[in-house]
């Protein structure tokens, strides 16, 4: 996550970067390791870990075209805020439909108030316009994140959608296990192919033998999280309060 951000100088302190091609979409989709070529040592399982991550950075650069001519609101409300970015932001893990995936969100601070915070704290995504929250995939609470897909299913369904988000998930993960293995087994084919000393060769493979996957729950690996039953009906509630909020706020206003 830090290289990515850093080759699209978002990361504090990187450079820079021009960018020709203007790049517009906030989603960063892992590499594909098993067609890095030239690698005669098994690969890092790490490479083959990797989620999606959604880059959250409202004071950049990168969603200037949301702003408009607005400024961000500070958290604390002042009148005249002046919010800028105050060093690395934070991962969050959020439940999606098709997978895990990061939200990565920006520090933030106010110069005025001197106030700091995350841009994906739901106090202030509730001051934020409509045009950036609904480019915000995700339903945001303190304790909560999920994708806005899995509610839409949960809605459309009425199932119970954690077994099947969960057992989704492990098959994600065994895939990528099953991708990393067959990348060290293409290596040694490769090796053995090139060299016809192959006793040789099988020799150094026990020296270099690949690294383990580690379970799906590994916070170093893979870091696969757990659904509840439970937890889903909470987000549906949190949601459902959240818009009675909103509409019964939309009626006053009509009556005045
Ligand atoms: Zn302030």
């Amino acid at each position: 996550m830090k290289t990515e951000l850093e080759s699209m100088g978002l990361w504090p302190g990187s450079i820079p970067v021009h960018n020709p091609m203007k790049m517009v979409s906030l989603w960063r989709f892992p590499p594909q390791p098993e067609l890095i070529d030239s690698i005669s040592d098994p690969p890092s399982p790490k490479y083959f870990q990797l989620h999606p991550f959604f880059i959250w950075k409202p004071e950049n650069d990168l969603m200037a075209r949301l702003r408009n001519n607005d400024t961000l609101p500070c958290i604390e409300g002042c009148a005249q805020a002046r919010v800028a970015s105050a060093g690395v932001g934070r991962p969050r893990v959020i439940v999606g439909i098709t997978g895990q995936y990061y939200l990565f969100s920006s520090r933030l601070c106010c110069k005025v108030c001197r106030k700091r915070w995350y841009a994906d704290n739901p106090l202030w995504l509730e001051k934020l316009s409509k045009r950036f929250t609904n480019l915000l995939l995700a339903i945001l609470t303190y304790k909560k994140a999920i994708c806005k897909s899995v509610m839409d299913e949960l809605r459309r369904t009425g199932n119970d959608m954690a077994k099947q988000i969960m057992e989704m998930m492990h098959l994600k993960y065994e895939r990528a296990h099953l991708a990393f293995l067959l990348t060290c087994q293409n290596i040694v084919d490769g090796e053995a192919g090139k060299y016809d000393l192959r006793t040789i060769t099988q020799f150094i493979r026990q020296e270099t033998k690949p690294a383990p996957f580690g379970e799906y729950g590994d916070s170093d690996g893979w870091n696969g999280i757990s659904v509840s039953a439970h937890y889903l009906t909470d987000c549906l509630l949190h949601e459902y309060k959240h818009q009675e909020g909103a509409i019964t706020k939309l009626l006053q206003g009509k009556r005045c």
